[in-house]
């Protein structure tokens, strides 16, 4: 069921969202060679404590059998991993790695999710253009996140924007609704048919998230349960925010 949020819910929506930004503003300032995946993890549980939320997905269970809890408040994900890489005291960022970190807090019982990609130091042309592609992916995602659209129409033109560049988009995971839930309906998965699947009301909050492939969009799942990475070793990267849909443009929640 998607759910409508209330003034005073989005309200809260609003705060939780502002926290995911703050969080990511502090860990931008971390993102340097030398520094671990685990030091990140500590940071972003760190500044989203100071501000009243917790960290969501910190013991988070997907329900599915075999696999473990998440154990860390962020998930860090490490050029040719996709999503879901765990924060690893072993894991040292080097100059040129692209960095995808994926978050979400938790305050007064609701959930704000973003994900960034971020560049170590220098990387190559071909790399900064999957991170610019990936991010604007989401920008040009959300034109059509408008009050009377349907939510194909967003997907749609994700994918095809990803398309035209080259790129390759992740099949398996997809955008969600979000609120009280982490994960809500709809499924909004970075490919689609326009003018397909549920129509977009004021008061929904949705969490869209690119995710692209620099080479072919198979996946693979490490043994530890959660890291994907790409089949083909290329480089992947994601770009999410959690938007509300309002009468008019939609409202970028976990941006400052
Ligand atoms: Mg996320």
């Amino acid at each position: 069921m998607v759910t409508i949020k209330s003034k005073k819910e989005i309200e809260l929506m609003r705060k939780v969202c502002k926290i995911v930004a703050l969080t990511y503003q502090e860990l931008e300032k971390h993102i340097k060679p030398g520094i671990t995946t685990y030091e990140l993890d500590q940071i972003a549980e760190k500044t989203m404590r100071s501000l009243g939320a917790i960290p969501a997905e910190k013991g988070y269970n997907p329900g599915i059998k075999g696999v473990p809890k998440f154990p860390a408040s962020i998930c860090v994900s490490i050029n040719d991993e996709v999503i879901h890489g765990i924060p690893s005291k072993h894991r040292v960022l080097k100059e040129g790695d692209i960095v995808s970190i994926d978050t979400v807090a938790l305050k007064e019982g609701f959930n704000g999710d973003a994900a960034r990609t971020f560049i170590v130091g220098e990387t190559t042309k071909e790399n900064k253009r999957l991170v610019e592609v990936t991010k604007q992916a989401f920008f040009e995602g959300i034109k059509y996140a408008i009050s009377g659209n349907r939510i194909g129409d967003v997907c749609h033109t994700i994918g095809e924007f990803v398309r035209s560049h080259g790129f390759s988009v992740v099949k398996e995971f997809q955008g969600h609704g979000i609120g009280k839930a982490m994960h809500e309906d709809p499924g909004i998965p970075n490919y689609g048919k326009a003018g397909r699947g549920i129509r977009l009301e004021p008061g929904m909050t949705l969490a869209i998230e690119p995710m692209v492939i620099q080479g072919k969009s198979n996946i693979l799942q490490l043994e530890d349960g959660w890291t994907i990475v790409t089949e083909d070793g290329s480089m992947s990267a994601h770009y999410e925010n959690t938007i509300l849909i309002t009468e008019k443009e939609p409202e970028i929640l976990t941006i400052l």
